[in-house]
């Protein structure tokens, strides 16, 4: 166990008129999600799909940013923690080589992923200012994602030399080409090309994201439970179909061949970026 303690609860639960709220509550780390966030969040869902009087999840970020993304960086930063896992792969905790990245991913980042974008209640994203890799895969497993003018999306990823983030939708939620550019350049995509490209529903000021989100939950939440579960699954069977599920498997083994070929040949599996080399990286790309 690392000795840094939170200076508060990580990840806020709330409930009213049928919309349970998720919130990520790390804004001193712009919401970096370290492992015990991860588990904080699963805990969070949980009790909202058991809860027969929630109809909506909204998940949100405290603070300035959405989500910096994976936590790569801060004193909370545990990932050679175990953790109370909630798929079927082993500890990764104790393992080497390829094998440690490996596990933790395919439970933590793509299992989970998958794991909350099949959650059978509509979630809507209620983003502001940076979401960024990580924070992208936590967007993206929402349903409908509003966005604030100001917000922007990234997944520079490719700068460790690793193609794009674990949960790999980027050509389905972006026309391939533009997903081929957003991953060769790293560059920002504002809110407006956001929506442009469907990626986001919509886009509010940002002293109006609560209150617009909550309007649209609440007019989802009129809705019955089971039709809007029976729904949800239908339109994920469909991009399922077109072959979502399987691209996703294919690029994260090769997400996972560009990790350890990166400590092959540096000792690092990130190709040795930290948070600080990789916003300072980003910095001088955005040109
Ligand atoms: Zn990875």
């Amino acid at each position: 166990m690392t000795d840094y303690q939170e200076e508060q609860d990580i990840v806020l639960y709330d409930v009213a008129d049928g919309v349970a709220t998720v919130t990520m509550n790390r804004p001193r780390y712009n919401n970096a999600q370290n492992g015990r966030m991860t588990y904080l969040l699963d805990a969070a869902f949980k009790r909202a799909v058991a809860d027969d009087d929630v109809k909506v999840i909204v998940l949100k970020g405290e603070g300035k940013h959405f989500s910096a993304g994976h936590d790569i960086g801060t004193p909370g930063r545990d990932i050679n923690e175990s953790q109370d896992r909630v798929g079927m792969w082993y500890d990764h905790a104790n393992k080497e080589g390829g094998e440690f990245l490996y596990v933790r991913e395919a439970e933590a980042y793509l299992g989970m992923c998958r794991r909350w974008r099949e959650i059978p209640k509509p979630m809507i994203a209620a983003v502001q200012g940076a979401c960024i890799a990580g924070g992208l895969m936590l967007a993206w497993v929402c349903d409908l994602i509003v966005a604030t003018d100001d917000a922007y999306f990234s997944d520079p990823v490719v700068r460790m030399g690793i193609p794009g983030v674990e949960y790999f939708a980027h050509p389905f939620e972006l026309p391939p080409r533009i997903a081929k550019e957003f991953l060769f350049t790293a560059q920002k995509m504002g809110a407006q090309r956001a929506y442009e490209l469907a990626m986001v529903n919509r886009v509010v000021p940002r002293d109006e994201l609560a209150t617009q989100v909550d309007a649209l939950a609440k007019q989802v939440a009129t809705m019955p439970r089971l039709g809007l579960a029976l729904t949800k699954q239908a339109i994920n069977f469909a991009e399922d179909q077109q072959g979502k599920r399987a691209t996703m498997d294919a690029a994260f083994a090769w997400h996972h061949f560009s990790h350890a070929h990166n400590d092959l040949v540096s000792g690092d599996k990130l190709g040795g970026f930290d948070a600080k080399k990789m916003a300072s990286a980003n910095k001088s790309g955005d040109a």
